[in-house]
């Protein structure tokens, strides 16, 4: 079976099944042999029933005695289905089943898996599985069993059958090199792939998940190499005159942190070359990375050029156009907004401050001499692409890219290799750190008490963030409403305000500056708040259903109170069932670097966290072991040597990089 074809040629895969297969986003045999288990259960010991332990999950190896119907007296049907060994029987019951009955006749030769249940005299096997002995190693008993990501109508059972089927089919000629294979280690793909859906021990797991693990993180390297190569060959760019900083830094109401400083250097080091800059600008929520890059506009508009500033929603956009004429006096009526709902660019425009709105806009962005992206992991590639195929002139922009999603730099310059670095790991002077505490469910009277008291007696602001949900914005707006009656409910008497994703641009807008004027007290608002918003006054953050969040999320959220001189806080409630003592929730109360808080996430919840669903776009790894420096590194100096010898020596791994390699910069 060849690995690009459709899925359906798949053995029992039906017409009927692929939309579901589609759901989990499972196309082609490459697609369902990479869907790989996100847990096993291990059903290896199989035991004779006499000797088989109370509560243990085993399996038994036996032969149906006997399958019998029984009616409650409530009007249940059990269906009983015995099975017997050589040392004992017991007995395993299905519920309103009684078809089962069709199903499991006498005689037959099974293996069956579950919790042992001793229960004074007999004997019973809890939430079981059977499934038939047919003289070949069981599939979903007797083994490691894998447990797949499930939709509705595809069970984990239903893709076991079929993967079971399938692997033995499977034709792949390994793409990596047999040098880099052989020096890092690594078993084969197709052996890698095997072990992963049913791994014959923990052991070859292991080895199977390093070897994905190590193909993905070493084509990320690959395309970043790419990527700066396609990135150089774009044209030249303007040099700038870096002493201009000097001029800009005088015209600022503010004294610059070392770090802003350190970074202005690097940026003016790159942006006084022709060689087009492509730097990332990482740093901690609050830490001033605006005025980093309006150091950058400056320079382009001392040289004569324009600029663009990109944000990632209207709010910040319009944000960061008031923020600009305040850093840049001397532009200020030449800085304008274009967004979904402000096109205010006009002939004497020379910085556009927009939104998504701008790749599709008719308008013409001419002699751009810098190019900003805030929290850049909100642009797809594709925008990326779109933008820098829009700047017209002779002389290609100088990209400052900017995130607040703290890429630990092992990782940055392994996935990142094309773009360069700049960290601002220090915060200006005068912040103060946000009183943190994880609240159980029985203090959130004192703290609503408490909450009410500060707002009323000392004129605190508080945002409410609703619990994240997998859901649709509608959805989310929907529970979001719902909260916030309730919160009306509580303080009849204060002004509580109300923003989500779902809401008209405008309303936004007039829901945010009723906060900032300080004419609303309390903000019930979803994660829309999440980046970027700074609202001075604003003291308070309760977060409910915390422990939803990754770490770093969570450290951004809080990153939207302490921005003035007043006292703040966050408190953080868990959801209903969820444990309040969290150990990892309660890192926040002592930890207040971003940074650690990420690499904390990266080891204890994997990368899915820093990069999943909440900030997607940066980089997808969806198997590499991204806190593990050991396989950074080895990826890093596979890459090296695969660039070196040219890519082109290896087809199918040039191919491989194809179908997703990016023309556009990061
Ligand atoms: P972020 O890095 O989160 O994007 P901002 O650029 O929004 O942070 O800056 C946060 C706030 O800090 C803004 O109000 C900004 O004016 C202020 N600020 C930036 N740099 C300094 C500084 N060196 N000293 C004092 N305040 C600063
Ligand atoms: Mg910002």
């Amino acid at each position: 079976m060849d690995i690009k074809s459709p899925v359906n040629l798949a053995p029992l895969v039906g017409d009927a099944l692929l939309p579901y297969l589609k759901r989990l986003g499972i196309e082609t045999i490459n697609d369902l042999v990479y869907h790989f288990p996100f847990r096993y259960e291990d059903k290896r010991t199989i035991s004779p029933i006499e000797t088989a332990l109370h509560g243990q999950l085993v399996t038994i190896n036996g032969k149906i005695k006997r399958v019998w119907n029984q009616r409650t007296r409530s009007g249940i049907n059990i269906t009983h289905v015995e099975i017997e060994d050589e040392s004992a029987w017991l007995d395993i019951l299905f519920f309103n089943q009684p078809y089962i009955m069709q199903t499991f006749r006498p005689e037959t030769e099974v293996y069956a898996s579950g919790i042992m249940d001793r229960n004074g005299r007999s004997l019973e096997l809890k939430t079981a599985e059977i499934e038939f002995n047919t003289g070949q190693i069981p599939v979903h008993t007797g083994r490691i069993v894998p447990i797949y990501p499930e939709t509705r109508g595809l069970s984990s059972k239903r893709l076991r059958a079929i993967l079971i089927r399938t692997l033995p089919t499977l034709e792949i000629a390994d793409y990596l090199p047999e040098t880099i294979r052989s020096k890092n280690n690594l078993i084969d793909e197709l052996t890698a792939i095997k072990s992963l859906h049913f791994p014959e021990d923990f052991d070859s797991l292991e080895k199977a998940r390093y070897r994905v693990g190590f193909d993905e993180l070493l084509k990320a390297v690959l395309k970043s190499k790419i990527r700066q190569r396609v990135w150089k060959e774009q044209g030249l760019a303007a040099k700038f005159n870096p002493a201009v900083i000097e001029d800009y830094k005088l015209d600022l109401p503010f004294k610059l942190t070392n770090a802003q400083d350190r970074a202005l250097i690097e940026i003016s080091k790159d942006s006084a070359s022709d060689i087009a800059m492509n730097r990332l600008l990482e740093g901690e929520v609050g830490s001033g990375k605006t005025a980093v890059a309006t150091g950058l506009i400056f320079q382009a508009l001392e040289a004569g050029l324009n600029a663009v500033f990109l944000a990632p929603t209207e709010v910040l956009a319009n944000q960061h156009s008031e923020s600009l004429k305040i850093l840049l006096p001397k532009y200020a009526n030449q800085i304008a907004l274009h967004t979904g709902s402000k096109k205010h660019v006009g002939s004497g425009t020379r910085v556009i401050v927009g939104t998504h709105a701008l790749m599709y806009a008719g308008i013409e962005l001419t002699d751009i001499g810098a190019v900003i992206i805030d929290e850049q992991q909100r642009f797809g590639v594709t925008q990326r692409a779109l933008l820098m195929a829009k700047t017209k002139g002779e002389r290609v922009p100088h990209v400052l890219s900017m995130t607040a999603t703290p890429i630990p730099r092992t990782l940055a310059l392994t996935a990142y290799g094309d773009l360069s670095l700049s960290v601002l790991d220090e915060l200006p002077v005068g912040r103060q750190v946000v009183v943190t505490k994880v609240i159980p469910e029985e203090k959130r009277a004192d703290c609503l008490t408490w909450l009410e008291k500060q707002v009323t007696e000392q004129g605190d602001q508080a945002f409410i963030l609703c619990p994240l949900i997998n859901e649709s914005e509608k959805v989310i707006a929907k529970s979001v409403i719902t909260e916030y009656e309730v919160w009306q409910k509580r303080f009849p008497h204060l002004n509580i305000g109300l923003l989500h994703g779902a809401m008209k641009a405008k309303e936004k807008e007039r829901v945010v500056s009723d906060f900032r004027d300080g004419q609303l007290n309390i903000l019930v608002t979803t994660s829309v708040i999440e980046v970027g918003i700074d609202m001075p006054n604003a003291t308070i953050m309760i977060i409910e259903g915390a422990e939803r969040y990754g770490l770093a999320s969570l450290h951004q959220l809080r990153g939207r109170v302490g921005r003035g001189v007043k006292k703040s806080y966050c408190f953080l409630f868990v959801s209903d069932g969820a444990n309040p003592l969290n150990q990892r929730l309660k890192a926040l109360e002592t930890i207040h670097s971003g940074f650690e808080l990420a690499e904390l996430d990266l080891k204890t919840r994997g990368a899915g966290d820093l990069f999943g669903t909440a900030q997607s776009g940066l980089i997808e790894l969806k198997h590499a072991d991204l806190s593990n420096s050991e396989l950074l590194k080895a990826t890093r100096e596979a890459a090296d040597w695969i660039w070196e010898e040219g890519l082109d020596r290896f087809p199918e791994l040039e191919e491989s990089l194809r179908d997703e390699s990016q023309i556009a910069p990061n």
